[in-house]
């Protein structure tokens, strides 16, 4: 039988991060998976076995595309639950951020935070969305600080 090798470049890549290094301290109790919805919605999503496959290191399984990761719906639900203090949530923006940052989201995602990034927008600021507000008696949306905002996103 094949042995399966733990990939610890990875999970070193993980723990440089900011919130990656709390995944050591996972030990599969899966109360995260037992409070967590996308899992109740997806067989394909399950947050415990995502933390298992960053113990092992399955970084070409967890960094692409149509990872997994894409399904969790931030809700948190799983920091508050977790006995260890792991914060599934914060591990799988960590791998979410590494695959944007290795153009490999999805198109979907990697055109929603370029928009963002340039705008300061997530949703188009069209002539008909200021009709709207104005019909609604809303006040006019301001133009967001592009400046401010990269001074926000500077990571370094
Ligand atoms: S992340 Fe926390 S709640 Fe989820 S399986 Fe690991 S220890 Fe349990
Ligand atoms: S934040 Fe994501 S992983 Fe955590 S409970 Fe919500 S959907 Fe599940």
């Amino acid at each position: 039988m094949e042995k399966s090798k733990i990939n610890f470049k990875f999970r070193e890549k993980l723990n440089k991060t900011l919130e990656g290094k709390h995944h050591n301290y996972c030990y599969q109790c899966g109360a995260c998976a037992s409070i967590c919805p996308a899992a109740r919605y997806s067989e394909k999503f399950n947050p415990r076995n995502i933390l298992l496959m960053t113990l092992t290191g399955l970084e070409d399984e967890l960094i692409r595309k149509d990872s997994p990761i894409w399904l969790c719906t931030n809700c948190y639900s799983c920091y508050e639950r977790c006995p260890q203090d792991v914060r599934p949530i914060e591990i799988i923006i960590t791998l979410k951020n590494i695959a944007v940052e290795e153009g490999k989201a999805p198109d979907e995602i990697t055109r929603f935070s370029e928009a963002v990034e340039k705008t300061g927008e997530s949703v188009v600021h069209t002539t008909t969305v200021d009709r709207r507000r104005e019909a609604l008696g809303l006040k006019k949306l301001e133009k967001p600080e592009i400046d401010e905002l990269k001074k926000l996103l500077e990571t370094e």
